[in-house]
């Protein structure tokens, strides 16, 4: 496996396997990787693809008052992790390879899938999501890229502009990858003290709830959601942002349950944002 750290070295080997007749699969990431990226990455090696990983945090993505600088950077075994994952290639440029001087083009995706949820607490956030995706779009120019639905509204947001903007691509969605105790791995549960540790699956714990109640019967949206609030409420370390039963590609609320519903919670837990989401039918 190959680590590079310029565009144009990563256009040459791309070019190169494309030659050898190998479709290419892109998994974009902020690095601190753990089994849920490497997950997507054995999904695009499975899909028989050159396998190229980014790994850039992307400071457009970060708010003033966010986690930029704490981030965990953790390249050496992330390279290694890639490798047993079967990546073929690791991107892992600097921010200047990225965002030169002067740099001044942003992709919006509409305020009806980007200023909730996620969006309503971290103003600006989808917006250097989809800014840095499209890059690596471009930069890359994969057959397919793979996405985890942990990051849920993240992955209708960049279906939405791949769909809006014609981009020739697949996008791969891959299942949430959980601890033991259903805690969805996150880079940021590192962050994480014992004692938050322990309280961290309770958020699964409230979403898993709901999704039980919806499928033994219970019809109700509004007591569906009441569910699972009570049971967040039981855990005063969670700070709930929001809990919302929403359309799945939408990502509007729904006032009855039906086909495509989905549950989507952030909480904070001391200083860690976490969030999580299941589908309820
Ligand atoms: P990140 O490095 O957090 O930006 O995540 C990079 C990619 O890995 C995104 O598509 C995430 O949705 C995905 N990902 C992160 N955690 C998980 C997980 N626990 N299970 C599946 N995919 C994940």
């Amino acid at each position: 496996m190959q680590c590079i750290d310029r565009i144009a070295d990563l256009r040459r080997a791309v070019k190169a396997a494309r030659q050898d007749g190998r479709k290419i699969g892109l998994v974009p990431t902020m690095g601190a990787l753990h089994r849920g990226h490497a997950a997507l990455i054995a999904q695009a090696a499975e899909d028989s693809c050159f396998t190229v990983v980014s790994i850039f945090i992307n400071p457009a993505q970060f708010g003033p008052n966010e986690d930029l600088d704490l981030y965990p950077r953790t390249l050496e075994r992330d390279l290694q992790v890639a490798a047993e994952a079967g990546a073929d290639l690791v991107f892992a440029p600097v921010a200047a390879e990225i965002y030169p001087s002067g740099f001044n083009t942003w992709v919006e995706v509409g305020g009806s899938l980007t200023d909730c949820l996620c969006g309503a607490f971290r103003p600006g956030h989808f917006r250097g999501v989809a800014t840095i995706v499209l890059k690596l779009f471009n930069m890359t120019d994969p057959d397919q890229a793979y996405f985890g639905e942990k990051d849920y509204q993240q992955l209708q947001v960049v279906r939405r502009f791949v769909q809006d903007l014609n981009l020739p691509l697949k996008i791969m969605p891959v299942p949430t990858v959980r601890e033991a105790d259903g805690l969805a791995m996150s880079s940021r549960n590192k962050y994480l003290s014992p004692e938050e540790r322990s309280v961290a699956p309770w958020l699964y714990k409230a979403l898993r709830a709901a999704a039980e109640a919806a499928t033994s019967g219970e019809g109700d949206i509004h007591a569906i959601r009441c569910h699972a609030l009570e049971i967040i409420a039981s855990q005063p370390a969670l700070q709930l942002e929001y809990l919302e039963i929403v359309d799945s590609e939408s990502l509007q609320p729904l006032h009855e349950l039906c086909p495509g519903a989905v549950m989507l919670a952030a909480a904070r837990l001391g200083n860690t944002r976490l969030i999580d989401n299941i589908k309820l039918i």
